[in-house]
C-alpha cells in the first residue's frame, strides 16, 4: 500500500476545521474495526475520523509505505511497472484507491473575477477567522456549500449562497437518522448495474447534510432564516459581474420533489418492513422558499464580495496514471470496479459498485468482491 502522506491523508491535510463527518458514528465501521464510543448517534471531527482510520491500519495490520508518492504507472507485458519517489516496483495488478475529491473542481470562469476578490476553494479554507471582513459569495449548494454558507454566516460576514442542482434531505425523519433511512430501506445498497442512469447517479451532488450535536437540518430553508442570500447557479462573468440563472424555482421545485419520492420510499419500505410502530409518523416538510426577488447579478467590482468560496465539487487526479483508461471528464472507466485495462482495478469511487461505494462504511463490501475480481484475474494469468 502506497500513500504519498501519512495514513488518513486526506482528513488530516483537506478539510476545514469545524468539519464533522455527516455519517453517523455507528456507520463509521471498516472491516472489523467499529465505532465503540459513547455517542453512536454523534458524528466524528476530523481528530476523531484520522484515528479511527489510523486505528484501522494498525489492526489490520496493514503494509503501508508512507511518504510514498506513486509518479507514474505503466502497463507492461505481464502487468504493470510502478515509479514512486522511493524507486520502482513491478507488480501483476494495480488497485487505484487514489480517492474521488483529490482536487477542488473550479468552472473557468473563476479566471475572470476580479483581482481584488479572494477566492478560495475547501482545500484552502480552514475558518472564517482566515477570510477578511466583507461578504462571501459561496458557490455550490451541496454538504460542502451549505455548511461553509452557515459558518460564515454566522460569523458575521453576509453570504451569499450560488444554488445549482442539489439534493435536499432532512438530518432526521420520523426520529431516526435519515442516513439510518437509506441504509435499513437498502437504498445504499443498490447495486450500480440496476440503477437506469449510472452516469447521472455518480454525477449526482452530495447530500445537504450536516453532522452537528443538535442533529439539525441544513437546507435551504434554514439558510434563509439565517439571513443567507440565496441566488441561482452561477452561470459567467461578463465585466466584471457574476451573472446567475434566472431558474431558482424549478431548481427548487425539483428538489423537493426528489425529496418526496425519498421520503415515500423510506414510508413504503417501513410499511411493507413492519417497522410503522418502531419509528414516529410520517413527516412532510415545507417547500424550499422561493426568494421574491433573487439577484440575477452582483458587481464583482463593487466590495459588496471580498471574497469567494468555490464549493462546486471535487474530481480525482489520474495525472499519474499513463495507462490510456481515464475519459475525457476525467473519470476511470471501469466497470464494478475493473478498470478497463486487464489487472487494473479502482475502489472508492462514486457508486462504484453501490449507492454507498465512496462512503467510509461502503468499502467494505466493495473491496470483497473488487478482490475477488483480482484474485481470479491473477489466478487465470497463472
Ligand atoms: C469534504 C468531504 C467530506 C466527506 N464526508 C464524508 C462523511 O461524512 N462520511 C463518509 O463516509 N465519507 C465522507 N467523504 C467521502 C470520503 O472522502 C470517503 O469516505 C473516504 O475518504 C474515501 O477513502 P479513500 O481511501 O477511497 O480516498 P481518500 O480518503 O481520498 O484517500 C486516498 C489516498 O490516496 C493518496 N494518494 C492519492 N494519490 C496518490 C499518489 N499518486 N501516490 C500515493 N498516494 C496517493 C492520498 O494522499 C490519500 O491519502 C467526504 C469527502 C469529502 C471531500
Amino acid at each position: 500500500m502506497l500513500e504519498r502522506g501519512e495514513v488518513a491523508n486526506s482528513w488530516r491535510r483537506e478539510r476545514w476545521d469545524s468539519l464533522r463527518l455527516l455519517t453517523p458514528n455507528w456507520q463509521s465501521r471498516l472491516p472489523g474495526l467499529r465505532y465503540e464510543g459513547p455517542d453512536p448517534d454523534g458524528y466524528m471531527t476530523m481528530g476523531e475520523v484520522t484515528e479511527f482510520i489510523e486505528r484501522f491500519a494498525a489492526v489490520s495490520h496493514a503494509p503501508v509505505r508512507t511518504g510514498t508518492n506513486v509518479e507514474s504507472v505503466r502497463r507492461t507485458d505481464g502487468g504493470y511497472q510502478v515509479t514512486t519517489s522511493h524507486g520502482e516496483i513491478g507488480c501483476r495488478a494495480v488497485v487505484v484507491a487514489s480517492g474521488a475529491c483529490n482536487q477542488p473542481a473550479v468552472p473557468s470562469f473563476a479566471a475572470a473575477v476580479p483581482g481584488s476578490v479572494e477566492q478560495l476553494t475547501p482545500f484552502g479554507y480552514r475558518d472564517p477567522a482566515k477570510l477578511g471582513e466583507g461578504g462571501v459569495l459561496v458557490v455550490g449548494a451541496s454538504a460542502t456549500g451549505v455548511q461553509l454558507a452557515a459558518e460564515l454566516q454566522r460569523s458575521g460576514r453576509p453570504v451569499t449562497l450560488s444554488v445549482g442542482e442539489h439534493v435536499r434531505m432532512p438530518r432526521t425523519y420520523r426520529g431516526r437518522d435519515v442516513l439510518w433511512w437509506m441504509a435499513a430501506s437498502g437504498v445504499w445498497d443498490q447495486p450500480y448495474d440496476e440503477i437506469d442512469d449510472l452516469t447521472r447517479a455518480r454525477r449526482l451532488p452530495s447530500p445537504q447534510l450536516v453532522g452537528t450535536p443538535e442533529r439539525r437540518t441544513l437546507d435551504l430553508n434554514a439558510l434563509a432564516s439565517m439571513g443567507v442570500e440565496l441566488v441561482g447557479r452561477w452561470a459567467a462573468v461578463r465585466d466584471g459581474r457574476a451573472l446567475f440563472s434566472g431558474g431558482l424555482r424549478n431548481v427548487f421545485s425539483l428538489a423537493d420533489l426528489k425529496q418526496r419520492r425519498l421520503l415515500d420510499t423510506f414510508d413504503e419500505w417501513a410499511r411493507a418492513d413492519g417497522q410503522d410502530a418502531e419509528v414516529g409518523p410520517p413527516e412532510r416538510f415545507a417547500p424550499t422558499a422561493v426568494p421574491p426577488a433573487a439577484r440575477l447579478q452582483v458587481d464583482l467590482a463593487s466590495g459588496e464580495i471580498r471574497a469567494i468560496v468555490w464549493a462546486t465539487g471535487f474530481r480525482p487526479d489520474y495525472g499519474w496514471l499513463d495507462v490510456p483508461v481515464v475519459d475525457a471528464k476525467g473519470q476511470l472507466r471501469h466497470e464494478g470496479g475493473a478498470v478497463d485495462s486487464p489487472g487494473l482495478y479502482a475502489l472508492g469511487l462514486p457508486v462504484l459498485r453501490r449507492r454507498k461505494s465512496s462512503f467510509i462504511f461502503g468499502i467494505e463490501d466493495d473491496a470483497r468482491e473488487v478482490i475477488d475480481h483480482l484474485t481470479r484475474h491473477l489466478a487465470v494469468r497463472g
